[in-house]
């Protein structure tokens, strides 16, 4: 069984567990920031036996930095208070995190299945639909429209319901209520990528069992660190379902044989989630792609002014969504509080109304020439195509990233030809205006 969180008990509110979970001092200076430890090994001391304990997941210790760091865990436990998850895991970046997610949950048996909504991140998509084909993991797509559509792919050797809470960069809202609805009668977890919408969509809330984070978007904050992170909810019962995930329960040779369960039981602070423990000491050890301390340090700091930044980036973001709405060489708006019908209901049960709909919205103007000249005429916005950056950002997916994507499959997932790419930052809500109408001027 999954103990609770103590840390997530303590701190109620995200605003202080940012502050205050997962460390309060060095133990020996009484520095009050999470220092970095940047070493790769630790001493082995005193008695053989106990040492033994932690390579053999009896008691808790650190061993080496690819499996286990002091400013990583701190991250860790400071994540899991914030995101009311009972453990965390960082990894090197968001697509460490999803592989790492998603792989762990796998049997190895013939047949391992992911019933994925269509609409995903690009590389995603890519590790989804090529890179885990590859390695005989199938990815089924189900429209984000039709949940039921996710129940009908599922068989006895899917491993999880899959989706991005809002999708980057078409904003479409997963149906999260309805996965979890068939998840649970079905005994398959749902795991979530909730990057665009940290605090503002609240996975744990929701039902949702697991999370991935590429903490390199708001987490950091800065566009300064990758990193990732995976949140478990502790509210799925792997050992329950020995068929469909037989590591869970029975022996696991890619630990000298462990049992998750029990050994779970025995170590306290790595006691949270058996999934995480199981992940950390069998593939993060095995595939490497951990997070480093400087960048798990950054990522302490974007952590603390979470809450702050969320909170502008959604009333920014609105107000841009607004003065578009109304702009008349503006042909179309979308954002999440615009939307109307099911999408809204959708968007209503994803998003904390006291942060708001999130920072990404999507425009568009008459056609790709206008779509070019918009973007050649901005001033102070970035022409960059990421997100989550304190700067705003602004692209034209027909002439960058979706480039060599065949015009109708763009057109069917919502991406034309005059299609501008917004996530808005930290910057002064009128100056990013004035800069977007001062763009706007400039097209026909
Ligand atoms: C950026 C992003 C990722 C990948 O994260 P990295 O940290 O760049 O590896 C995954 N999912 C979503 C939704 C993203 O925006």
């Amino acid at each position: 069984m999954l103990k609770k969180n103590d840390e997530q008990a303590r701190w109620a509110h995200p605003a202080t567990a940012s502050l205050h979970a997962g460390f309060r001092s060095d133990p020996t200076t009484k520095a009050v920031c999470v220092p970095i430890y940047q070493n790769t090994a630790y001493e082995l001391e005193g008695d053989l036996s106990k040492i033994a304990d932690v390579y053999n997941v009896k008691e808790d210790g650190y061993t080496y930095t690819r499996i286990i760091n002091p400013t990583t865990r701190a991250l860790e436990a400071r994540f899991a208070a914030v995101d009311n998850a009972a453990d965390c895991l960082a990894v090197a970046s968001g697509q460490a995190a999803t592989f790492t997610a998603l792989a762990n949950l796998c049997s190895g048996q013939p047949g391992d299945n992911v019933v994925a909504s269509p609409f995903l991140y690009g590389n995603t998509w890519n590790l989804l639909h090529n890179t885990f084909r590859r390695l005989g993991i199938e990815a089924r797509t189900a429209g984000n429209s039709d949940p039921a559509e996710f129940e009908r792919h599922i068989d006895d050797r899917t491993i999880c319901l899959f989706g991005e809470c809002v999708s980057n960069p078409i904003l479409d809202p997963l149906p999260l209520r309805n996965l979890v609805e068939i998840g649970r009668k079905r005994g398959i977890p749902v795991v979530v990528d909730n990057t665009t919408t940290p605090l503002v969509c609240r996975p744990a809330r929701l039902g949702a069992n697991m999370a991935t984070y590429s903490a390199t978007k708001y987490v950091c904050g800065h566009g300064t660190t990758l990193g990732g992170l995976i949140s478990d909810y502790g509210n799925f019962p792997f050992h329950q379902f020995p068929n469909r995930f037989p590591l869970f329960s029975g022996p696991d040779e890619a630990h000298g044989g462990i049992l998750w369960p029990q050994a779970v039981q025995e170590v306290n602070d790595l006691g949270k989630s058996a999934a995480l423990l199981k992940a950390r000491m069998t593939w993060l050890r095995d595939v490497g792609a951990c997070a480093s301390p400087f960048n798990s340090f950054q990522l302490l700091q974007g952590l603390e002014t979470l809450h702050l930044r969320m909170r502008q980036h959604c009333e920014s973001a609105a107000a841009v969504a607004e003065m578009l709405e109304d702009h008349p060489k503006v042909v179309r708006v979308t954002y999440p509080s615009l939307f109307t019908g099911r999408k809204k209901e959708l968007a209503d049960d994803l998003f904390d109304k006291s942060y708001g709909y999130g920072a990404m919205l999507m425009f568009e103007v008459s056609d790709a020439a206008n779509g070019r000249a918009l973007i050649e005429n901005i001033e102070m916005l970035y022409h960059v195509s990421n997100v989550g950056d304190a700067r705003t950002l602004i692209t034209h997916p027909v002439s960058t990233t979706h480039t060599t994507v065949p015009r109708e499959t763009r057109m069917a997932a919502g991406i034309n030809d005059g299609t501008i790419r917004l996530c808005i930052g930290l910057e002064h809500t009128e100056d990013i205006i004035r800069d977007l109408e001062r763009a706007l001027s400039a097209v026909n």
